[in-house]
């Protein structure tokens, strides 16, 4: 549906109900030129005001387990989605079809899933914005890992999450090791090295390193590290709250009427 000019933007939040999900429902019920259109989230959350739901007192919008039944009825102009991987394709292919533009904050979806959304843009000519974070200073920190790739001979990427983070290793991490990889195609490695325990080093995404932590404590953080001759380059990221990841995502779904095709990351509409 396309936005009329000073109309509202219409959003749906898709994964209503989780840590990330319910902060955006916050966060647009906040907003004065956004209006909170459809929540949909598992049938456990059905009927639920969603806006209670997320601490901010009542919506009006009751939470739907059916993406179809909520398109329908609100006709939203941006679908903003947190969910889980293997879902959130599910909710994209019904909103391109549905002519409502979609930004995407989960991370984990397969190739095989990345190929049908990009098949649907194309068909459909919905736009489609896609960032494995949302938020400016972990941009920057992938923006700077970048630059100092072309410096350093050596990388390993560790990052820490907490515990009931889905997948492994983060959608962060291995955007911040595509990027390095390419402007530099051959850090090196130990070589010979002998794994006394099956993945102690590590998996290796794009010729980058990189070691996942879970466990409680931690929200969202990632450290490059760097190496040359006698010297190491620290460059370290930290979410310390979810509300970190708003502004982005706010500014995301102001620039759904004026992009084109399907973008990601952050980077590219900053
Ligand atoms: P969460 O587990 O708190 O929330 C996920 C929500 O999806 C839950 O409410 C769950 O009920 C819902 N869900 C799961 N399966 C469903 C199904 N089949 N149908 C309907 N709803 C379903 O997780 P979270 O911490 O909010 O993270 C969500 C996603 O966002 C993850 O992929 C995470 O990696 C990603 N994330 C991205 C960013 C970013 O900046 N891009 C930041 C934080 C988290």
């Amino acid at each position: 549906m396309k936005k009329k000019k000073n109309e509202r933007i219409r959003v749906l939040v898709t994964g209503c109900a989780g840590r990330m999900g319910q902060a955006v429902v916050k966060t647009v019920m906040a907003q004065a030129d956004m209006e909170l259109a459809g929540a949909v989230d598992s049938h456990e959350f059905a009927g639920r005001d969603v806006g209670v739901l997320a601490g901010a007192g009542e919506s009006g919008i009751l939470v739907d387990s059916d993406i179809n039944s909520a398109l329908q009825k609100f006709s939203p102009h941006v679908m903003v989605d947190f969910t889980r991987g293997w879902v959130s394709p599910g909710y994209i292919l019904p909103c391109l079809d549905e002519k409502c533009a979609c930004v995407v904050g989960t991370t984990g979806i397969s190739e095989d899933d990345m190929e049908r959304i990009r098949e649907k843009q194309k068909k459909t000519g919905v736009p489609v914005f896609i960032a494995p974070n949302f938020s400016i200073g972990a941009v920057l920190m992938m923006k700077f890992s970048v630059e100092a790739s072309k410096y350093f001979e050596w990388a390993e990427i560790i990052e820490m999450h907490h515990e009931n983070k889905a997948d492994a290793p983060s959608g962060t991490a291995l955007r911040t090791a595509q990027l390095m990889g390419a402007v530099n195609s051959s850090f090196k490695s130990p070589v010979n090295e002998e794994e006394k325990i099956s993945g102690v080093r590590g998996g290796v995404g794009s010729g980058v390193r990189i070691h996942s932590v879970r466990m409680p404590g931690f929200l969202a953080h990632q450290e490059v590290i760097l190496g040359g001759e006698g010297e190491t380059l620290k460059i370290r990221h930290d979410s310390i709250s979810r509300e970190c990841f708003m502004p982005g995502v706010m500014m995301a779904v102001r620039k759904m009427s004026s992009l084109k095709g399907m973008i990601t990351g952050l980077e590219n509409i900053l």
